[in-house]
C-alpha cells in the first residue's frame, strides 16, 4: 500500500496536476503539553503525507492540518483515541481548488477583452507582463531591475520605485513561500497603486521624495509555478537536493541566521528543510547580494500568509532584539491601521513568541545585517481558506494590507538612521 502510494505520488507529481479529492483541512485543538507531543509524533509519520498548514504551539491553540484522503480515517481514530479535539475546516480541498482554477479560467477570457484585473490570481508570465505594464506607464517613477534568476533560470525582477538616484530605500517582498498567493497579488497590487497614486497622494509623494521602494512580488518563482502547474500545495523552492529523492529548500529557512537551528528541519523531504547551507538557494543568495551591495536599505518587510499576524525579529532566538520597544510599537500602529478598513484584527509580536523559535528566515538576517525596521506580514485569513483564499478576498486584503505597510513606512521615513 505504502509503495502504491508513493508510486502515485510520483506520477503525479511528474505528470499530471496532482488532486486533492476527499483531503480534508482539520482544526486540531490539543489541550496540552502532552497533546502537542502526540501531534508531533502524527506529524512524524511520514506515511500519512499529513501537511501541517499551521503546527500546534500552545495548549487551546489549534493547528490545521491537511490530511489526504486515504489517511483521513487513521487520523481520526488517531485524534479520538488520544481524546484529542477537531473539527473539519475545509471539507473537500479539491472543491475550493476546482473553483479557484475555474475562476483563473473565467478570468483570463474576460481579460483577453479588457483591462488587468488586480482581484484575481494569475501566472508568473502575467504577472510578468503586467509589471513591464507598469513600468511602461510610469517610466518616470517605476523601473524594472533584474538581480538574479531562480534554480530553473526563471528572471528575478524587482519594480524600484525612485523620483531619481539612489536614496535610502525600502525593501518590500513577497511569494518566498509558493503556496501563499494572496500575497503575490497582495505585492502586484500594491506595486501599482504606489505608481498610480504617486503625485496625487501626499504620502507617497513625500516618501519618495525621500526613499526609494524596491518591490519583488514572486520571491519564489520556480515554486510559484509549480503551485500553478502540477502542485497547488507546494511551498519549498524546486532546487535538487544532492542525495535525496526529495525537491527543494524552504527559502524562509535558507537566510544566515542562526542557520539550521530550532524550527527547521535537515530532512531534504520536509516542507521546513532549511537546505544544505545558509544562502543555498539563488533566489535567496540574489536578494542577500543585492540588498549588501545596494548598501541603504532601511526597511525589509517580507509579506506572507496566512494567520493575520504582523511579527519582527526575532525567530531564531527567543530574546528581545535591541529595538524590541520600537518595533513593537510601530508594529501595534499597524496592525490598527489594518483593522480601521474592515476590521481584520492581528496579532503582534516577535516571531518566536507569535508562532515558535523558526531559524534561518529572512527578517532575522536584515535585522542581524542592520536593517533595523524588519517586519513580516501574514495576511488574511485565520484559516477558513487558509491558503486557498478566494480571489474575492485578493481586494480587500491588499487595501487592508496598504494601510499597515503605509504607518510602517511613514515611520522609516521619519526616523531615518
Ligand atoms: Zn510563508
Amino acid at each position: 500500500m505504502r509503495l502504491l502510494l508513493l508510486f502515485g505520488a510520483l506520477l503525479g507529481h511528474i505528470y499530471c496536476l496532482q488532486t486533492f479529492v476527499g483531503d480534508q483541512v482539520l482544526e486540531i485543538t490539543p489541550r496540552n503539553q502532552e497533546q502537542i507531543k502526540n501531534l508531533a509524533e502524527l506529524e512524524a509519520e511520514e506515511h500519512l503525507q499529513l501537511d501541517f498548514w499551521k503546527s500546534p504551539t500552545t495548549p487551546k491553540e489549534t493547528a490545521h492540518v491537511r490530511v489526504p484522503f486515504v489517511s483521513l480515517q487513521a487520523v481520526k481514530v488517531f485524534l479520538e483515541a488520544q481524546g484529542i479535539d477537531y473539527s473539519v475546516m475545509i471539507r473537500d480541498v479539491q472543491a475550493l481548488l476546482d473553483k479557484e482554477n475555474e475562476d483563473m479560467l473565467l478570468n483570463q477570457r474576460r481579460e483577453r477583452s479588457g483591462s488587468f484585473n488586480f482581484g484575481a490570481y494569475h501566472t508568473f508570465e502575467e504577472i510578468s507582463q503586467e509589471m513591464d505594464a507598469i513600468v511602461a506607464e510610469h517610466p518616470d517613477l517605476v523601473s524594472k531591475v533584474n538581480i538574479g534568476s531562480s534554480f530553473e533560470n526563471r528572471p528575478m525582477n524587482v519594480l524600484k520605485f525612485s523620483t531619481g538616484g539612489d536614496k535610502p530605500a525600502i525593501w518590500l517582498d513577497a511569494g518566498i513561500h509558493a503556496r501563499e498567493w494572496v500575497t503575490q497579488a497582495t505585492a502586484l497590487w500594491t506595486a501599482n497603486k504606489i505608481a498610480t497614486d504617486y503625485g496625487t497622494d501626499p504620502f507617497i509623494t513625500s516618501l519618495l521624495d525621500k526613499m526609494d521602494i524596491f518591490l519583488l512580488p514572486v520571491t519564489n518563482p520556480d515554486g510559484y509555478v509549480f503551485s500553478q502547474t502540477k502542485n497547488r500545495m507546494w511551498r519549498k523552492t524546486r532546487s535538487k537536493v544532492p542525495g535525496s529523492f526529495c525537491v527543494g529548500v524552504d527559502p524562509n529557512r535558507n537566510w544566515d541566521a542562526g542557520f539550521a537551528g530550532p524550527g527547521a528541519s535537515n530532512n531534504p523531504c520536509s516542507d521546513s528543510y532549511h537546505g544544505p547551507s545558509a544562502n543555498s538557494e539563488p533566489e535567496v543568495r540574489s536578494i542577500v547580494d543585492f540588498i549588501k551591495s545596494h548598501g541603504k536599505i532601511k526597511a525589509f518587510i517580507t509579506i506572507h500568509s496566512y494567520s493575520q499576524l504582523l511579527m519582527y525579529p526575532y525567530g531564531y532566538k527567543c530574546t528581545k532584539s535591541d529595538s524590541f520597544d520600537e518595533l513593537n510599537e510601530v508594529a501595534q500602529r499597524a496592525a490598527q491601521s489594518v483593522a480601521s478598513l474592515h476590521g481584520t484584527s492581528y496579532r503582534v509580536g516577535p516571531i518566536c513568541s507569535v508562532i515558535y523559535q523558526a531559524s534561518g528566515g529572512s527578517i532575522d538576517w536584515a535585522y542581524d545585517s542592520g536593517i533595523k525596521y524588519s517586519f513580516a506580514f501574514e495576511l488574511r485569513d485565520t484559516g477558513r481558506y487558509g491558503f486557498l483564499l478566494p480571489a474575492s478576498q485578493i481586494l480587500p486584503t491588499a487595501s487592508e494590507t496598504w494601510l499597515g505597510l503605509k504607518t510602517i513606512m511613514e515611520h522609516v521615513r521619519d526616523h531615518p538612521y
